[in-house]
């Protein structure tokens, strides 16, 4: 690929409750999951550099929301309401499932989800939920083992193979990651810079083969 962007320019586009309200689709989307406190606002600020991001999702009102984002790529980053507050009522657990459900199911020109996880507590029941359907459905999936600075070399090692062991298809790819000192930050733009580049058909551009093997 070409010169890689120093950070991700994005800013602030619109919010939608559901599927149905989301803004036109037309531009490739990438949803960023994670259970909250894994650091998902950090890594966002990290890659764009833009500390309005994550402010903008967690403005009262728009938690709970789907947080749209344009980035100078061309492409969306779509930040997915937060997940896993300890003390969340059921009822509110149902509205996440059927928007984000809905969303990631059934939107146009979605083309991957970035999942990120504190490389510390890895697999918890979200993180397997959402695992289990990029299986079933092969939309491909991006791991961050975020928070690496917290453990030392040998077990970041340990933690990569073996989140690489159980992420055994090919649409899964995993790295280390921290939105705090920056491990990891290149791996991670470069692959965003390709998901969120439109395809050949609208603008010329190739992807790599790799990226088009979805099917
Ligand atoms: P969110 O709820 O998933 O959006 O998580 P936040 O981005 O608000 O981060 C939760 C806490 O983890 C905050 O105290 C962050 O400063 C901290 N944090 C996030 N990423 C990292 C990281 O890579 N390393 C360390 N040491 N702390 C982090």
């Amino acid at each position: 690929m070409g010169v890689r962007p120093d950070r991700i320019v994005a800013q602030f586009l619109t919010s939608a409750p559901s599927l149905k309200e989301c803004p036109e689709p037309g531009v490739p989307e990438v949803a960023i999951a994670g259970r909250s406190n894994s650091g998902k606002s950090s890594v966002l600020n990290q890659l764009t550099r833009n500390r309005q991001l994550a402010r903008a999702s967690k403005t009262p009102g728009r938690t709970q929301l789907l947080n749209f984002f344009e980035t100078s790529l061309g492409g969306r980053l779509v930040d997915l309401p937060g997940y896993g507050y300890a003390r969340v009522a059921k009822s509110q657990k149902h509205i996440w499932e059927d928007n984000v459900e809905a969303y990631l199911a059934r939107r146009e020109h979605l083309v991957g989800v970035v999942l990120v996880m504190d490389i510390r507590h890895l697999f918890e029941p979200f993180d397997v939920m959402m695992i289990n359907w990029s299986r079933q459905t092969k939309l491909p999936m991006h791991v961050l083992l975020n928070k690496a600075d917290k453990l030392k070399h040998g077990a970041q090692t340990v933690a990569l193979r073996m989140a690489r062991q159980r992420l055994d298809a090919p649409h899964f790819s995993v790295q280390l990651f921290s939105a705090l000192t920056g491990l990891g930050r290149d791996e991670a733009i470069d692959k965003l810079s390709v998901w969120l580049t439109p395809l050949a058909q609208e603008t010329g551009f190739v992807a790599p083969l790799a990226d088009l093997e979805r099917n």
